[in-house]
């Protein structure tokens, strides 16, 4: 069943026949149309199409089809798949067999061990949201995903059905319900708006999502030496490498072989679970590498995703590698995130940001893209909560890509067009005369005149929006859920004048005008990374938070609430409940940090140093003074370091203790954030001095040019 160098699909190791592999453990439409009786693959379709109930008998037929042909490719398990608060998705493995009388057994699979489960969830995070007596939680089939074989190394075959997860009231425990529910939002007031502009052909609006995965691969040897890396993925300690990415030499650079063999591998993997692995290229930093796939819809790309973390990680093992998807696994350089590519798509096929080439697609154009300027300016601080975790503080908010504050890129022309719009000029573009039909003195737009601005967390790239302040390791369920819903909200503000408009033109002028001059402070073309527009913005009012402490706060704000509960996204207590887990999970996170450092110090840097200063003082003993006047030098500097680094290392514990004795989610985190991270920086730059002159033969973990250049 398993492929890695060979596999039934392959008639040998080069030759890939990849139409035959890909999504061949997919459950997908044309099985469906298979192996189901015409009436029942109908029902399905409009189920999973237009959201209508499927029936219990039809449930039936589909989970007896979806068994036969699991049983066919080798399963004998199959799982509800669910993605708790965690982040990471969750499983649990029931085999197929029912017990007969007889003694034996038979393969069952009935339509409601498909659509619902009730796993025993009490060891999930629910932040309040399930009392202890009610510790179930259930899962229920998304059929808008498509079920789909896992395999493993053991050559283990699961049927997995993506599944929600809700509590026994039907609060969503999970990150799809809330991304099911914004999908349906942004659907229902982009069509009132598209209707309310004369568009009769359009009957459900689709969020589509492109996720770019970045991530690190090292050796498997010397991540197994790291307990950093073992625990909290991610370098505590460590001196730069002599060499950083400043040559830029990787960028793009030529895949080595190991990191070839390992990608080949990777897509087929994705490839056999319908994941439409596209680009993959190496990155800025050394050992630093990229994946993108096509785009999809929002919920099965947010799926994918996750099965795209989880297979790096599986296939990196398999080539003694490990893949690390810390936002910053080295200090000093590029650390990984993941962009979030949004557009808005209708059933028949029309992208909405894509600039068209008649007025009326430009007028439909511009008017999503007003609405996306109002969305971002209001929430900007819910987008930012929507990415703030442990590790993405050390890009966001420090020197690196992108900043945190929120603002928007169009590129030149478009802003241009936009000001001009506002201002009731005839807007003309350089490459096309203006058209007046339709929406009075709006332009042809030419395609693809987007300059690329590489510091914009928020970038129009030419038809589609990249939103660029994703962490690496996080689900990008929730900022689409941000996305999806504060779109909608400005969607659904101008279908009502839409609809209520005399001339629906001049209230179309009206609207793009309302976007520029309220909301045209969110638009910023520049480089992000200045300080100059660190100043600028705060000037803007433009928000500017740093840590994920501050970050959450917008989650539980009237305003965040009122708007959540309005379109029954979240209600107020589901935000709450993910407001309290996060914070938790960030100051978890910081107290391993803390845990592993104090254990790191103790056990391997300070008795390698007290190693070496013995060394050096036998030799002292040995030479006698006169011929000792460099290892007396250094003694007293190692002796200085060590003596300083022992004082941190106690400022450390007592921080920790600290925090962790704090009462309260939101005191913990902020004792976390002001004391111990500060105290595990100061820990560090001892360590990292020492590393800087100890023998490497003496050093007890390997250093930064062995994780970062021996792949
Ligand atoms: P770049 O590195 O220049 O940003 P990539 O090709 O690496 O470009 O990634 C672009 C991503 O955007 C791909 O995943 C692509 O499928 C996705 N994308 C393209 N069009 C859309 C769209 N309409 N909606 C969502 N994502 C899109
Ligand atoms: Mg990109």
């Amino acid at each position: 069943m398993y492929t890695n160098s060979s596999c039934g699909c392959c008639s040998n190791d080069s030759k890939i026949d990849v139409p035959a592999i890909f999504g061949s453990n997919v459950f997908n439409d044309k099985l469906m149309k298979e192996r189901l009786p015409k009436e029942t693959y109908k029902a399905l379709k409009q189920t999973i199409e237009q959201g209508a109930p499927l029936k219990p008998e039809l449930a039936a037929i589909v989970a007896n089809a979806m068994k036969d042909w699991a049983l066919e490719k080798g399963a004998t398990h199959y799982t509800h798949w669910f993605q708790p608060l965690t982040g990471i998705t969750a499983e649990k493995h029931d085999s197929f067999i029912t017990p007969t009388d007889d003694g034996g057994v038979i393969m069952e699979f009935s339509g409601k061990m498909l659509i619902q489960g009730e796993p025993d969830a009490s060891s999930f995070p629910s932040g309040g949201l399930r009392a202890t007596f009610e510790a179930r939680g259930y899962t229920a089939w998304d059929c808008t995903s498509p079920a789909f074989l896992k395999e493993d190394a053991a050559g283990d075959v699961t049927l997995t059905i993506p599944t929600v997860f809700c509590s026994y009231n039907g609060q969503a425990l999970d990150k799809k319900t809330p991304l099911l529910r914004s999908m349906e939002v942004v659907s229902r007031q982009t069509i009132r708006v598209l209707k309310a502009m004369g568009n009769t052909s359009a009957n459900r609006v689709i969020a589509t999502v492109g996720p770019e995965q970045e991530y690190f691969l090292v050796d498997k040897e010397y991540y197994l030496q790291r307990l950093d890396l073992l625990t909290c993925g991610r370098a505590l300690f460590g001196a730069p490498a002599p060499k950083g990415q400043e040559l830029e030499d990787q960028y793009f650079g030529a895949i080595k072989d190991r990191v070839s063999s390992y990608m080949k591998d990777l897509d087929i993997e994705l490839w056999k679970m319908g994941i439409s692995s596209k680009t993959k290229h190496n990155e800025v930093a050394p050992a630093q590498f990229e994946m993108a796939p096509v785009f999809g819809t929002t919920n099965v790309a947010a799926d994918h995703n996750q099965l795209v973390m989880e297979t790096m990680q599986k296939v990196a093992l398999r080539h003694d590698m490990v893949c690390l998807l810390h936002e910053k696994p080295y200090a000093g350089i590029n650390g990984s995130g993941k962009h979030n590519n949004w557009s808005l798509s209708t059933d028949d096929g029309v992208n909405l940001l894509e600039p068209g080439n008649t007025p009326h697609s430009n007028a439909q154009f511009l008017v999503v893209l007003s609405a996306l300027l109002k969305a971002v300016d209001t929430h900007a601080d819910i987008m930012r909560a929507t990415c703030a975790s442990s590790g993405n503080d050390h890009r966001l908010g420090a020197n690196e890509a992108p900043p945190a504050i929120i603002s928007i890129f169009l590129g030149e022309e478009l802003t241009d067009i936009l000001n001009k719009l506002a201002k009731g000029e005839k807007a003309t573009s350089k490459k096309a005369s203006s058209l007046k039909v339709g929406v009075d003195t709006l332009p042809e737009f030419p395609k693809d005149n987007t300059d690329r601005n590489r510091t914009s967390p928020f970038a129009f790239t030419g038809n589609k929006f990249e939103f660029r302040m994703l962490g690496s390791s996080q689900s990008i369920s929730g900022p689409n859920v941000a996305l999806n819903t504060i779109v909608a909200e400005a969607l659904d503000e101008i279908a009502t004048r839409l609809e209520k408009a005399k001339d629906v033109n001049a209230e179309i002028q009206a609207i793009l005008k309302d976007a520029v001059t309220k909301h045209g402070r969110v638009i910023f073309n520049g480089d992000n990374y200045s300080e100059d527009w660190a100043k600028e913005a705060e000037k803007r009012g433009l928000p500017n938070t740093r840590n994920t402490v501050d970050a959450l706060g917008a989650f539980v704000t009237p305003k965040c609430i009122k708007l959540f509960e309005k379109y029954k996204v979240l209600s107020k207590e589901e935000l709450h409940s993910r407001y309290d887990i996060y914070l938790e999970q960030y100051a978890k996170h910081i107290n391993i940090e803390a845990q592993t450092a104090i254990q790191m110090v103790k056990r391997q840097y300070i008795p390698a140093v007290i190693t070496y200063i013995t060394e050096l003082g036998s030799s002292i003993n040995v030479v006698g003074k006169e011929h000792s006047t460099v290892q007396r030098e250094i003694l007293a500097k190692v002796a200085a370091l060590l003596e300083s680094a022992n004082k941190k290392l106690a400022v450390v514990e007592a921080a920790t203790a600290k925090a962790k004795a704090a009462t309260g989610v939101v005191k913990q985190a902020v004792a976390f954030r002001d004391n111990v991270t500060t105290a595990l920086s100061a820990l560090r730059a001892d360590i990292d001095g020492l590393e800087g002159i100890m023998p490497a033969d003496l050093w007890p973990v390997p250093v930064y040019s062995d994780m970062l250049f021996k792949l």
